[in-house]
């Protein structure tokens, strides 16, 4: 069989010499979906780029291999968020204050880090006109998407208090710590909802726990009877898409905005960063759609 020319490209189309690679870098990254849009992306905006996905448990050794084989651009994932901010040559002033660091730029050898997660969720909530003055901010969860939904939310206006509701202390200070070194109100900390008058709140609720997710869909961070029609809930779970939560809080009149309106932004700002082209939404959306529905059915 002819391997060489015509026949090769056969067997994978558009990949040539000059092809830039973009990749992610995690452990484990056999579940992501960013594979599947970006390459979509690239396609439709007729670029010679490609994406792969690498499960890399050493984030040092990863970037020395993506230095030398110059790479263009990097999604970086759990768990090398936090750690990757050191290794790089430049890290934009919004990645260091959130401590985060989700996107990587290779700009002629210099690695340059991003935090698109951010604008994944300022994005949303500016499409869905969400601001969060006057309202209560209640961030479920003080992981990494945590952090982003704090700088997020904090990007569309001011809120009365903030809340951080987690189960383990150590985590939730330091994420109520970063919020009073950013907004002045006043920030309280929460074991869990119980108590917490929250169905009497004007409140922004973003879950950032993966409570609700696939194959555990029929978990729920927020109890239905606090829920109502004085609240906007934001889950930032997108497998499914449309979680229990969303669901229940729906019914009790709530707006709602699911995780793939974030997932989808922030992967906007990423095909900007590494292709200075604005990104083909519509393929990338739809690819999205297509591969999250095959893996979880129908919202
Ligand atoms: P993470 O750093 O591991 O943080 C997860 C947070 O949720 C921690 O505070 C954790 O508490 C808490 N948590 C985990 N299981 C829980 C449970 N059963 N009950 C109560 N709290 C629980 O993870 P992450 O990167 O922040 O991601 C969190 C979720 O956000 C993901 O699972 C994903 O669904 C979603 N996400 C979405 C996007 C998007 O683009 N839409 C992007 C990133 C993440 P402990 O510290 O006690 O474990």
């Amino acid at each position: 069989m002819n391997q060489t020319g015509s026949g090769l490209l056969s067997v994978v189309p558009g990949i040539t010499a000059s092809t830039a690679l973009c990749a992610i870098f995690g452990s484990p990254v056999g579940h992501s979906l960013s594979p599947v849009v970006h390459n979509a992306g690239f396609a439709a905006a007729g670029l010679d780029y490609a994406y792969l996905a690498f499960d890399v448990p050493d984030i040092a050794a990863g970037l020395a291999a993506a230095r030398t084989l110059r790479v263009r651009g990097l999604s970086i994932t759990i768990p090398h968020k936090e750690t990757v901010l050191s290794l790089l040559d430049e890290v934009d002033p919004l990645a260091v204050s959130m401590g985060a660091v989700n996107t990587v730029v290779n700009d002629g050898g210099r690695l340059v880090g991003y935090n698109t997660d951010i604008d994944g969720v300022s994005g949303a909530l500016e499409a869905w006109q969400v601001a969060s003055d006057g309202r209560h901010l209640v961030i479920l969860g003080a992981g990494g998407a945590a952090r982003a939904a704090l700088f997020g939310a904090l990007r569309r206006g001011k809120p009365e208090v903030v809340w951080i509701v987690a189960r383990n202390p150590e985590r939730a200070e330091a994420l109520a710590s970063t919020a009073r070194s950013v907004v002045s109100v006043p920030v309280h900390v929460l074991p869990d909802l119980a108590g917490s008058g929250l169905a009497q709140r004007d409140a922004l609720i973003i879950n950032a726990t993966p409570v609700g997710m696939h194959p555990k869909i029929s978990g729920t961070p927020v109890p239905a009877d606090l829920l109502g029609a004085r609240h906007v809930v934001f889950d930032l779970v997108y497998n499914p898409l449309m979680t229990r939560l969303l669901r229940e809080a729906a019914a009790a009149g709530a707006r709602v905005i699911g995780g793939d309106e974030m997932f989808m932004r922030q992967a906007f700002r990423q095909f900007v960063l590494w292709t200075g082209q604005a990104a083909p939404r519509h393929a990338m959306a739809e690819a999205f759609r297509q591969a999250i529905t095959a893996r979880s059915g129908p919202g």
